[in-house]
């Protein structure tokens, strides 16, 4: 066990940025930089400047608002070849970047250098010199990112480790190891970083590709052998397969391998953090991402359930409040009587196993997993489910009916459907259509509308992700769906379920459940205000 102190760089906004299907406006890029900040990551590395003016535009931004805790890096690569740094305009916008710290590539393998760049060793080695050297005269700290290197170091030490030390030479205060193509392994990480901190000593980092699935393990290999900077992305999306996750390496240096990392009570932040970046990533966070994903405290089956009621180690290698997630216990046909009094006893805590109210709702599900339902992640559909069978619960408001219409052919490419929902709330009736993009949508934007007059704070929840399963599949149309719904309020996420023979009707459901769900949540917030 070390207290030494690691730097976490995130590059989220700029390596992250190269991810597929993934594109950031430049709001989106200050929040996630204040998320970020939030955490205290060390750097926050937010774009290059030269090559993307909409960067230009964020470090203009980003400045009327005060980091606390990270330093901002603006990156960018090394000069051209055959000219003076002075007159790189990359560089020139780099630096007007205005960033305390700037991170600069530069090439470490040969062959990328004469075959790739089409200029000579040498002369890739001045590049790599005057740029440092320019940075250093403007007071920038610089962070010397030696792209290629495991595999530079592979093909030609000699020239491999002349290029880290030019740039050592030149002033770089911490020079950065890549694993650009991601294939290297972990003993060779180890290796080759050892006998970089043995001969250049000072601030040595990593920065590891998930290519073969082995970022995170390369880049805490190489903290084993002395390296004190870890570079890599919030929930390790990126080019390919993505960069070194550093949701996963955060809380293992700093849980498992007693590094300090970031403050303690902001490590409670980790998996919020993770979230948020993944919702305004508009990727949805896998549920088995170690540490932060849904599932990752998640037990199900009645013996594991039983084991971590006795003992949360039994199933569970770290206490998941230690970075902010939950445990969770799901329900399914398979979990007991013990499992379905947790869930009524976090709404009711007073009632207890032998209850009859226990007995209502275990047949009550029972009786819907007979129709189709699964509870499992459904966690918004159950908690309903309890409060309707338990009998105090209030419906926030009467179907009259609604009606979908499908075009075809479309008259409008965007909206296919047409949706009419007329309810009544409180005896006041209320009737509202919308357009959408299949009868589904249409049906969703018109029950908020026609809700939202009486309860404004349905504007906050979004559909994060709608599922749809056929039950069974030898009957084809005929068969029954389960739709599950996905929401979100920002704040948190909740999952819904609706079984029916009509997609429609079972995504009406899982709708309704979902908006209910969060009418509850906020009523119980104000009740506990008040009281
Ligand atoms: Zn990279």
């Amino acid at each position: 066990m070390s207290n030494k102190k690691i730097e976490i760089f995130d590059s989220t906004l700029r390596d992250g940025a190269q991810g597929e299907d993934i594109s950031f406006s430049l709001e989106d890029k200050i929040k996630l930089a204040l998320a970020l900040d939030k955490i205290g990551v060390t750097y926050i590395e937010a774009g290059n400047p030269g090559s993307n003016p909409k960067d230009m535009e964020f470090f203009k931004r980003i400045k009327e608002v005060k980091l606390s805790n990270s330093r901002l890096v603006a990156f960018g690569s090394t000069r051209k070849a055959n000219i003076k740094a002075e007159e790189d305009k990359n560089l020139k916008s780099l630096i007007g970047a205005d960033t305390e710290t700037v991170a600069i590539f530069g090439k470490a393998w040969d062959f990328q250098v004469e075959e790739i760049l089409k200029t000579s060793l040498e002369e890739n080695i001045n590049m790599i010199f005057d740029t440092i050297k320019f940075a250093k005269e403007k007071n920038k700290e610089v962070v010397f990112d030696a792209e290629h290197f495991f595999d530079g170091y592979k093909a030609n030490k000699e020239y491999a480790i002349k290029a880290i030390k030019t740039a050592k030479k030149a002033g770089a205060d911490v020079i950065v190891l890549c694993d650009t193509n991601g294939g290297t392994l972990p003993k060779e990480i180890k290796e080759i970083s050892k006998k970089v901190v043995e001969e250049l000593g000072g601030r040595i980092g990593i920065h590891c590709h998930n290519d073969i699935g082995l970022a995170v393990a390369n880049s805490l290999a190489a903290v084993e052998e002395g390296v004190i900077h870890i570079q890599g992305t919030f929930i390790g999306f990126g080019e390919r397969c993505g960069n070194a996750n550093l949701s996963s390496i955060i809380p293992t240096l700093q849980l498992k391998m007693g590094y300090r990392v970031v403050e303690e009570e902001k490590l409670s932040r980790l998996t919020k953090t993770a979230r948020f970046i993944s919702e305004i990533s508009n990727l949805k966070l896998t549920d088995n991402m170690p540490y932060v994903g849904e599932s990752a405290f998640a037990h199900k089956g009645g013996m594991h359930i039983d084991a971590v009621t006795k003992s949360t180690k039994s199933y569970e290698h770290i206490n998941p409040e230690l970075i902010g997630n939950d445990r969770r216990f799901l329900i399914s046909e398979v979990s007991g009587r013990s499992t379905i009094l947790k869930e009524i006893q976090k709404i009711f805590p007073n009632i207890e196993r032998d209850s009859e109210e226990v007995t209502k709702v275990t047949n009550r599900l029972k009786e819907l997993e007979y129709e189709g339902y699964k509870f499992e992640g459904a966690e918004g559909t159950v908690e309903l489910l309890i409060r309707k069978t338990i009998g105090k619960y209030k419906p926030f408001f009467q179907l009259n009916h609604f009606k979908t219409i499908v075009e075809q052919p479309f008259s409008n490419k965007d909206f296919t459907s047409t949706a009419i929902v007329n309810i009544t709330v409180d005896n006041e009736n209320k009737i509202a259509a919308s357009q959408g993009d299949g009868p589904v949508n249409a049906l969703d934007k018109a029950l908020r509308e026609a809700l939202e007059s009486f309860y404004p704070k349905l504007k906050e929840v979004r559909l994060v992700d709608y599922k749809v399963r056929v039950l069974d599949s030898k009957s084809a149309t005929g068969s029954k769906v389960r739709v599950l719904i996905e929401s979100t309020d920002g704040r948190e996420n909740w999952t819904t379920v609706g079984v029916s023979k009509d997609v429609i009707e079972a995504s009406w459901t899982a709708l309704v459940d979902s908006l209910e769900y969060k009418l509850i949540k906020d009523m119980e917030k104000n009740l506990k205000a008040y009281f």
